[in-house]
């Protein structure tokens, strides 16, 4: 990843948690699922109003790290208005795109390049920051009452 795009990306995330999109809660949601990563302490409610079978409108309430939040900021806009077999396949991909990035970061034989570690060790808790309000989102459209954890 080049470092223009890295900035990018990170300015998303800070815009994000600083300034996160359709956080409130919602009355009388007709889905709602709450998820908790105890790796990081991330704490997110999701709620969701459908018509028929699209999302008609969603929002999240939490307390967690900037990845966490940004996450769900950007989840709340991905969402609304798709059809719930839309979202269910935007879970599938989100969650490829963050569990199976770092396989095709494998280190090369240069030393130098092992520096690229420090970074991806961190990964496997960035990775449940990031898809924890997803996990929640696939619960609540599966109409799972139980607490998401991603442990
Ligand atoms: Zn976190």
């Amino acid at each position: 990843m080049g470092d223009a795009l890295q900035d990018l990306y990170q300015e998303l995330i800070l815009d994000h948690n600083k300034r996160p999109r359709n956080r409130r809660k919602l009355d009388h949601p007709d889905r709602l699922a709450e998820g908790f990563n105890p790796l990081c302490g991330d704490r997110v409610t999701v709620y969701i109003k459908l018509d028929g079978d699209v999302i008609q409108d969603l929002a999240f309430e939490g307390k967690g790290c900037a990845i966490s939040t940004a996450s769900a900021s950007l989840m709340t806009e991905a969402l609304k208005g798709k059809t719930v077999a839309d979202a269910m396949t935007l879970f599938d991909r989100f969650h490829n795109l963050v569990t199976c990035g770092p396989e095709h970061n494998g280190g090369g034989p240069e030393l130098g390049k092992l520096e690229v570690f420090s970074g991806v060790s961190q990964y496997p808790a960035r990775v449940k920051c990031a898809s924890l309000v997803w996990h929640a989102v696939h619960a609540a459209l599966e109409n799972k009452q139980e607490v998401v954890s991603t442990e």
